[in-house]
């Protein structure tokens, strides 16, 4: 099997079973009182700490969630519940995951202005339209840091920092999932009040996620009841998630430079190869290395996914999340029409290959010769 749809979601690391089954051994509800209750808060209290360094957080800043989608979906109607009150523009970008999208296009049915800032004929977002879009009634501005479907970066540091400089009460969220321990993410350096992260994407298991929220910046509980993670999301903590968690962010969290350049390394022998087999590629060296964005013209990507799978190699069509439907984000991008439909997510890990590149282009020049074109 070669597995190229890391976007989508990666294969746990043992670091991470390993803690997941300790986790689960060690049963205690972290709330009880008696030793094994204390032995489970321990365990949370470690993977706290590691996903709180690997940030340069507190650990105080640091809270589980069940997902990626779960932190978004707080930090904005939250923050629309409480400075949205008063101050009722929003600005994001078009190219955002439906997790920020849809809580977006909801709070606009709402009353909220939502203001989404897009690509320039570049194909990248600025941070001075960003800035721009900034005003005195701004609640809060929502931006990823890395696109899941064409890997581009966009500016949030330099964005958010001259938004925190002229509107200090302007709350600043940032979707890192897919930058998250792949390219350095420091809350300091990055001026964002609250990051939502996703444990499935880093080699942890599905169904764990974390915000960190700055000191001092407040965003309502969404869930109510025994007052777990200090009464900003009750429910029993699910332990051995959130072990797994903490193990994958204290083994990858020292080595986000060199598995970067290997990522680099392997995504520049994809794109040259693909130049060389008349692959158009959709994204560009300044993006992301773990996600590139390519294209077989005048194939559909659905049939092209399918055939290569029937070889063992697993790619993605635009996003997981969008299961088929036409990616509008592909469109925002300004990918050409001709391409849109033949797009090709191609997303690594630190387990990929130069020979599974090969293996990759080898099967889409076979898919051009037995499979019928669109054209
Ligand atoms: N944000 C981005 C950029 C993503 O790529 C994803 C998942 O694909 C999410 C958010 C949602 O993450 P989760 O599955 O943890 O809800």
């Amino acid at each position: 099997m070669i597995y190229f749809d890391n976007a989508a979601t990666t294969k746990p690391c043992s670091e991470a079973v390993e803690a997941v089954m300790k986790g689960l051994e060690l049963f205690g509800n972290p709330s009880s009182l008696h030793g094994m209750g204390v032995e489970a808060e321990c365990l949370i209290n470690r993977a706290r700490s590691s996903i709180a360094g690997s940030l340069g957080a507190a650990d105080e800043e640091i809270y589980f969630t069940s997902c990626a989608t779960e932190s978004s979906n707080t930090a904005i109607f939250g923050i629309a519940r409480t400075i949205g009150k008063r101050k009722k523009r929003i600005v994001t970008t078009s190219v955002e995951h439906p997790s920020v999208q849809v809580c977006c296009d909801e709070l606009e049915k709402q009353g909220f202005e939502i203001v989404r800032v897009t690509p320039g004929e570049d194909g990248k977002i600025s941070a001075e339209d960003i800035i721009a879009a900034v005003n005195d009634n701004t609640c809060l501005v929502s931006c990823m840091l890395v696109n899941n479907e064409t890997g581009r970066i966009l500016p949030v540091e330099k964005a958010f920092r001259a938004i925190k400089r002229r509107f200090p009460q302007t709350v600043t969220h940032c979707d890192c999932v897919q930058g998250y321990l792949k390219i350095p993410v420091k809350v300091k350096k990055l001026y964002a009040d609250i990051i939502s992260l996703s444990g499935h994407k880093i080699h942890a298991p599905k169904g764990i996620g974390a915000m960190y929220i700055k000191k001092g910046v407040r965003v309502p509980a969404f869930m109510y009841g025994g007052g777990q993670e200090k009464g900003f999301r009750s429910g029993t903590e699910c332990v051995p998630l959130i072990c797994g968690f903490g193990a994958a962010a204290e083994k990858y969290a020292d080595t986000i430079g060199e598995r970067f350049e290997k990522a680099a390394a392997l995504r520049n022998y994809l794109f040259e190869k693909c130049g060389e087999n008349g692959i158009h590629v959709n994204s560009d060296t300044e993006c992301s290395p773990y996600i590139s964005s390519i294209a077989v013209d005048g194939y559909k990507s659905e049939v092209l996914l399918h055939f290569l799978e029937q070889r063992g190699i697993y790619v993605s069509s635009g996003s997981a999340c969008s299961k088929g439907k036409k990616s509008s984000v592909i469109r925002e991008f300004g990918i050409a029409e001709k391409y849109q439909d033949s797009t090709l997510r191609v997303s690594f890990s630190e387990e990929n290959t130069a020979q599974e590149i090969d293996s990759l282009i080898e099967a889409l020049k076979s898919a051009r010769q037995k499979l019928c074109g669109t054209r």
